[in-house]
């Protein structure tokens, strides 16, 4: 029998299920054994029915449940509780549902800060109220999927590897209901070249290109932090390389920007990072937007949090 399955998106961008689409071959491959009974981005399925004449949210049951997307406001809490009553199996499907992702930078400020920063003081819009009617009220902070139900199988990646996906569903069609990478960092995927010594201090920026022969491989390219540059590869969990064996983004001569998140649970990649920084001579300081950069996709779980307010100068 064919495995149900329902997608949901909360707060989320659609890149994850570009990602499931990205299966190209294998997806199709994988149709005849999985029937997906609701997946907003492909089926047009409301909420509260067709014409919105239910009253109570309308997630059908199913085996298996994808939740996209970090939570945000009550209505993304009310989604995922849904999905975990209708489901037997949760994914969280990639880091801004692992790890609250791109939205919980938003986790650095006060809320009503960005409410009144978006809605007052925005330069490219007309200032107008804040919404109060007929909008799903926001939370105090943006969490990951796993602080709201709980969740069977997390997925991470910004977006997830479509090989990632693949792996999960092919478990799951054999019964097994967890899933999990290996703890290892995308360094130790990584074919650059390593001295263990940066070529200068200061943390250079993207503005500028890093130094590789296009006609060669990324194996004969200089490690980008060795470059001077901030890559997140020491820290980051490695499963973007698919079956290539290269990590995504130094496939495309890019640093790492942590898109997996920490390599464990519980890691701390803000001070490991800086902790690699320093060890070969780049000097952690020299980051700009630290706090931000460091965190870029792991806001939740309280790891970004507003700045106590600074007493004025005198
Ligand atoms: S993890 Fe990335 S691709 Fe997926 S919803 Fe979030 S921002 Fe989009
Ligand atoms: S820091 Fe970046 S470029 Fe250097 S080995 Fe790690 S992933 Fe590769
Ligand atoms: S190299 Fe880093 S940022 Fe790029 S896809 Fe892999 S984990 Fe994400």
């Amino acid at each position: 029998m064919a495995l149900k399955v329902v997608e949901e998106w909360v707060n989320a961008c659609a890149g994850c299920e570009i990602s499931i689409l990205n299966m190209g071959d294998a997806l199709i491959d994988l149709f005849p054994q999985l029937d997906f009974v609701h997946i907003p981005m492909l089926m047009d399925h409301k909420h509260y029915g067709q014409l919105g004449e239910k009253d109570v949210m309308d997630i059908p049951e199913a085996d298996v449940g994808i939740i996209t997307g970090a939570v945000r406001n009550e209505e993304h809490k009310h989604v995922a509780e849904e999905m975990r009553k209708k489901c037997k199996t949760i994914i969280a499907l990639g880091s801004c549902a692992t790890h609250g992702g791109i939205p919980a930078q938003a986790n650095m400020f006060q809320k009503q800060d960005i409410l009144e920063e978006i809605y007052g003081n925005s330069k490219t819009t007309t200032p107008s109220d804040i919404p109060s009617q007929n909008v799903p009220p926001w939370l105090d902070r943006v969490y990951a999927v796993d602080e709201v139900i709980k969740v069977d199988i997390l997925v991470p990646g910004c977006p997830p590897h479509p090989v990632c996906i693949q792996d999960v569903i092919k478990d799951l069609l054999e019964g097994k209901t967890e899933w999990k990478l290996p703890e290892r960092s995308v360094c130790d995927t990584c074919p650059t070249i390593r001295e263990k010594k940066a070529i200068a201090g200061v943390v250079k920026r993207c503005f500028e290109n890093l130094a590789f022969n296009p006609e060669e491989g990324p194996d004969k390219m200089r490690c980008i932090n060795e470059q001077g540059f901030f890559c997140m590869g020491p820290v980051t969990l490695a499963g973007c390389a698919g079956r290539t064996g290269v990590p995504r983004c130094i496939a495309a001569r890019m640093p790492c920007r942590g898109c997996f998140g920490p390599i464990r649970k519980g890691a701390n990649p803000m001070v490991d990072m800086m902790g690699a920084m320093t060890s070969i001579g780049l000097d952690a300081k020299t980051l700009a937007d630290r706090r931000a950069m460091l965190n870029r996709f792991i806001g939740a779980h309280n790891m970004l949090r507003p700045l106590p307010a600074r007493p004025p100068r005198r």
